[in-house]
């Protein structure tokens, strides 16, 4: 088999103070990976400048003269990690037979590059990268992220536990992927959608080499929101559940109020009251659930997604083979 070509997809948001440090961490990777014939020569790693207000860019146009490995683009302005990650992997898909997506502050250990190919080798079209354990993050940290994966999941989004944005996607799920026409993008929640042959590898995380995150509480909360309104339309669906509770609720209310006021314990007007309330809550939520559903069937329609993919065949494709033959 012919060794596959390598990109590593790296968004870069303001990592002045990083990328002189990880620079070289992922240049000898891509080189020891080249000389184990893992992948060809013509990998390379390509850099996504977000938008920075730094220097970021003009370090990444540095080094693209420095070592043919690295090459760069750059976003006409900050479009967020996800957006940066998918323009770099949309990019490099051109070139590549597989990306590997790392964050560039050296946090994801790139030795499990080794196992991801590896696993690549053996069939696999996506490997994810799952942080063992979270020693080197504060408690609060710890806390928040691991939440984060439980409240995602509990509210419909699939997500790989543990698993952030370093992965190894084959050029076959990327194309696929590219499908996949919706805006607001949370890739972590969409790559399982796409489905196919995949595997984890497990690894340390370290702590951020230079620099600081640019995820703090605010933006990993609003990331978790994205998630579970871009993925899952079970939150509409919770209206409904509740106005079903309320107009039971609301029935017994009805009941009681009904019954207090033969018994003659109330005064005049108050269940009358009562009744009304219960009756018109009851309706009001349930009315707004069903609308709901329908709403939550537009949602998911306008985002055209592709209903199914094929993987497999077991015939060969025309065109394919004749060029096959030709060449
Ligand atoms: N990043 C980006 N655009 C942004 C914010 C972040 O491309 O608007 C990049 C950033 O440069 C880094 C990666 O996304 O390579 C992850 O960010 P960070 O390390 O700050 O997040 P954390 O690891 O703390 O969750
Ligand atoms: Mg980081």
């Amino acid at each position: 088999m012919e060794k596959p070509t390598l990109y590593i997809v790296i968004p870069c948001y303001n990592e002045q103070e990083v990328l002189p440090i990880t620079k070289d961490l992922f240049l000898n990777k891509i080189k020891e990976l080249v000389n184990l014939e893992k992948i060809s020569v013509d990998s390379r790693i390509l850099f996504v400048n977000d938008g920075s207000k730094d220097n970021t860019w003009e370090i990444i146009q540095k080094i693209s003269k420095e070592s043919e490995y690295f090459k760069g683009i750059s976003l006409s302005r900050n479009r967020g990690h996800q957006n940066a990650l998918v323009a770099g992997l949309m990019t490099a898909k051109e070139k590549a037979d597989i990306t590997i997506s790392i964050d560039c502050d050296g946090q994801d250990d790139i030795n499990a590059m080794n196992e991801m190919v590896d696993a690549y080798l053996d069939g696999c079209e996506v490997v994810y990268g799952v942080r063992k354990k979270r020693t080197t993050d504060t408690a609060f940290k710890r806390f928040t992220a691991e939440g984060f994966y439980h409240i995602m999941n509990l509210l419909g989004a699939e997500v790989v536990f543990n698993h952030a944005d370093y992965r190894l996607l084959s050029k076959r799920v990327l194309e696929e992927f590219s499908e996949f026409k919706e805006v607001n993008l949370f890739l972590r929640g969409l790559i399982p959608l796409v489905g196919f042959k995949s595997t984890s590898v497990y690894y340390d995380r370290a702590e951020r080499a230079a620099g600081e995150s640019h995820y703090p509480l605010k933006k990993m909360l609003s990331l978790a929101f994205e998630g579970i309104t871009s993925l899952s339309v079970k939150p509409i669906k919770l209206i409904i559940e509740l106005g079903v509770l309320i107009s039971m609720i609301s029935f017994i209310g009805v009941i009681w109020a009904v019954v207090s006021s033969i018994q003659g314990k109330t005064i005049v007007g108050w269940a009358s009251t009562v009744c009304i309330v219960c009756f018109m809550g009851g309706v009001q939520l349930l009315s707004l659930g069903v609308i709901g559903e329908y709403i939550g069937k537009i949602y998911m329609e306008v985002k055209q997604r592709p209903r199914y993919i094929i993987s497999e065949k077991t015939w060969a494709d025309e065109r394919k083979k004749e060029k096959d033959e030709r060449g």
